[in-house]
């Protein structure tokens, strides 16, 4: 059964509700998107909103997800506790307050969704808020402004013209814009290495010196599958950042059946693997590697920038620069 009614996260009046199985509404509003909400987290929205997550913050993760990913977000109370918690089930990255650059990226990737041909101008209504992660008109405008003085968008000073009192926004992308897009080279769209490395607390200069040093010399950006809480263990999180990443590097020091599970599901999404092991251990031990086939870059403690060189050279000389 389906019925019209108020969004519990921005309170549009022409959001439509229906059940989605026990305790659970899938909700379409047009700001929001689509998402789904556990009753509880519904009741506490309506009746005593919770300082966090602010409004325009949650509406644009619902509105992103929903757009980018088609997928539904599923709110329960969880995500009212605190960053950590809305960091660990959001799939997309959630600007902060001050983080134009992020929210204006996402307003540079709408654009480039909604423009029917090259010189199409894309309108901006107030549902349009969400996209930018914008708590009010002012911030859109003030993302819009940051793309514009960059080239990469223009006004559509007709749509202005035509709109009544204040005006329509409409933006199109420019050719620099366009060129932006399609070669990847906003900062916050630097392709991603998602790195399996499962070695402990005392190796963080493994991490930076050694391997994250050398995967940005390649051109990409470091993130480590197991930095989350739930190390260890096969989650959906760790499936998404192996599917948005464009290269997988797996450590094989300390021989984690995990790097390994890690590096065949990245073969598997058909993503380049590139290994690294520990230089002793790479010789003693057997790798459960046919090393004939896969090359190994070893590292050494005490000659982490001689690593960090070999494996940007290695990463380049198979892939070239991304
Ligand atoms: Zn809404």
């Amino acid at each position: 059964m389906e019925n019209r009614t108020q969004c519990p996260i921005c309170r549009a009046t022409n959001a439509s509700h229906s059940g989605a199985g026990a305790n659970t509404s899938d909700v379409h509003c047009p700001r929001c998107g689509r998402f789904q909400i556990q009753t509880l987290a519904e009741t506490q929205l309506m009746n005593s909103p919770p300082p966090f997550p602010p409004q325009h913050l949650l509406s644009g993760l619902c509105r992103n997800t929903w757009e980018i990913l088609g997928e539904k977000l599923l709110i329960t109370v969880d995500l009212f506790k605190s960053w950590t918690e809305l960091d660990k089930v959001a799939k997309i990255a959630v600007p902060r307050d001050t983080d134009v650059a992020t929210r204006s990226d996402y307003l540079l990737r709408y654009l480039r969704r909604h423009s029917r041909s090259l010189a199409d101008a894309v309108p901006f209504t107030p549902t349009e808020l969400a996209v930018g992660f914008c708590a009010n008109k002012n911030e859109l405008l003030f993302c819009l402004r940051y793309l514009s003085d960059k080239g990469l968008i223009e006004e559509d000073a007709a749509a202005q013209r035509k709109g009544q009192q204040g005006g329509s926004l409409a933006y199109r992308l420019t050719p620099a814009g366009w060129a932006a897009l399609d070669t990847a080279r906003l900062p916050a769209a630097q392709p991603l290495a998602a790195v399996s490395f499962s070695l402990d607390k005392e190796s963080d200069a493994v991490w930076t010196q050694g391997l994250s040093a050398g995967i940005q010399t390649a051109g990409y950006t470091a993130i480590r599958l197991d930095s989350r809480e739930h190390a260890n263990k096969i989650t959906d999180e760790l499936i998404v950042d192996l599917r948005r990443a464009s290269i997988v590097v797996a450590d094989l020091t300390g021989q984690s059946p995990l790097a390994y599970f890690e590096a065949g599901l990245a073969l598997g999404l058909g993503k380049p693997v590139f290994w690294t092991c520990e230089e002793t251990e790479a010789r003693d031990k057997k790798l459960f590697l046919e090393t004939r086939q896969h090359v190994v870059t070893t590292w050494t403690r005490d000659k982490l920038d001689d690593f960090a060189r070999r494996f940007a050279q290695r990463i380049e000389a198979a892939l070239g620069r991304p």
